[in-house]
This record gives structure tokens, sequence and C-alpha cells, in this order.
């Protein structure tokens, strides 16, 4: 299945070139796989998430991660359970517009 993307102006990896983050250490916005140590959680949610909120290319950032089914990292300001959890909501939301049950 798959999706549309709310807005794509550029190829599949152009709007990267816009990207706020671009140079700045990826640490921030990848802490090690997909869980989160305990001193870590919080600060680093909020500061990559304080970073993405002012990116020109949110949307098309976090439709690259979700597309893509990206495990791990802040992607268009949505961390790891978050971008799960609205995958899955896509997902339902797709089966419901095609005619299927939730
Ligand atoms: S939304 Fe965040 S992670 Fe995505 S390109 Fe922009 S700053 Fe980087």
């Amino acid at each position: 299945m798959s999706y549309e993307p709310r807005r794509r102006t550029y190829g599949d990896t152009d709007w990267m070139q816009e990207a706020v983050c671009r140079g700045m250490n990826p640490e921030i916005f990848f802490w090690g796989g997909t869980k989160w140590s305990a001193d870590q959680k919080g600060a680093d949610r909020t500061q990559a998430k304080a970073i993405c909120a002012r990116c020109p290319v949110r949307d098309e950032c976090l439709d690259y991660a979700i597309n893509n089914n990206i495990p791990a990292g802040t992607w268009g300001g949505v961390d790891e359970p978050e971008r799960a959890s609205l995958r899955r909501r896509r997902l339902r939301d797709a089966r419901v517009a095609a005619g299927g049950t939730r």
C-alpha cells in the first residue's frame, strides 16, 4: 500500500537541500537505535522537535520517513512512537478510503 504525500514539489530527496538540520550533529535526531536511554528521553526529543519546528520541509521530511518506513530518529518533528502511530492511522484511513473496514 502506498501513501500520497501531502505536498511534494521536488524529487525524492531534493527537499533535503532546504533542511534546517543540514550540517547539524545527527545525534540530535538519532540516539542509538530505536530506544532512548532514560537520560536522553525528553531532552533530545525537545531539541530535535524545536529545530524541526522552524524547518520549511517538515512535511516532505515526515512523508519520506513514513513512506520509507524509517524506524529511527525524529523526522519532520515527529519521533519514533508518534511516527509509528501516524503510520498506523494512515494505513487505517487508506483501508477505509478503499472501502474496507477499520
Ligand atoms: S524536519 Fe527536522 S529532521 Fe526533517 S529536514 Fe527539517 S530539521 Fe531535518
